[in-house]
């Protein structure tokens, strides 16, 4: 009998992984709110601009598919998820609405990020989806992977991903959960 062990999944967010959508959302609420935002003051998941929050305008810019299709990229998205894809199966996992799927996708191929499957939607479980690791930039995913699954957790570190950090380390035990400065570095673990 002959078996085919087939290749690991890793899963790998989009926004703050792959995609700058901080730098994306600069003009924006300049536009709207007459605040200037530097990125590397975005330290946390809600902050506060104007009457509302990064979370609330993340959540409304992401049905503008023109302002979806020009978030910047992170330079070494492609080139690194091209060596993941060399060595396992990419799967693209996003919370970003259904209606940006299309526009996503043509945005992961306009800038060379290969994948093998792609799953779009802010309902989607992470942890249903047979993956070996997940690469993520949100502590509460990462969390709820490492708790849930037997893969491993990554943690891309951002200024907003610095707190709330201390419950990962115990949650699954050694080897279980890791932080990377860059995507590089996922590679290495595999
Ligand atoms: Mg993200």
């Amino acid at each position: 009998m002959v078996t085919t062990v087939g290749r690991r999944r890793i899963g790998v967010d989009v926004d703050g992984v792959l995609a700058d959508h901080v730098t994306a959302l600069i003009p924006r609420v300049l536009d709207k709110y007459g605040v200037e935002l530097r990125w590397e003051e975005a330290n946390q998941w809600r902050l506060p601009l104007g009457d509302s929050d990064i979370g609330v305008e993340f959540v409304e810019a992401m049905v503008d598919l023109e302002w979806v299709a020009g978030i910047p990229v992170y330079q070494d998205a492609a080139e690194a998820v091209g060596e993941l894809a060399s060595v396992a199966e990419v799967v693209i996992i996003t919370a970003r609405p259904p209606v940006a799927a299309e526009a996503t996708q043509a945005w992961l191929h306009r800038h060379q990020v290969p994948y093998d499957q792609f799953m779009c939607g802010p309902e989607l479980d992470r942890n249903r989806q047979d993956l070996a690791m997940l690469v993520d930039d949100y502590v509460g995913n990462i969390y709820e992977f490492v708790a849930h699954t037997a893969g491993i957790g990554v943690l891309l570190d951002r200024p907003w991903n610095r707190d709330d950090r201390e419950d990962l380390g115990t949650v699954g035990g050694t080897g279980r959960f890791y932080v990377v400065q860059s995507l590089r570095e996922v590679v290495g673990l595999l």
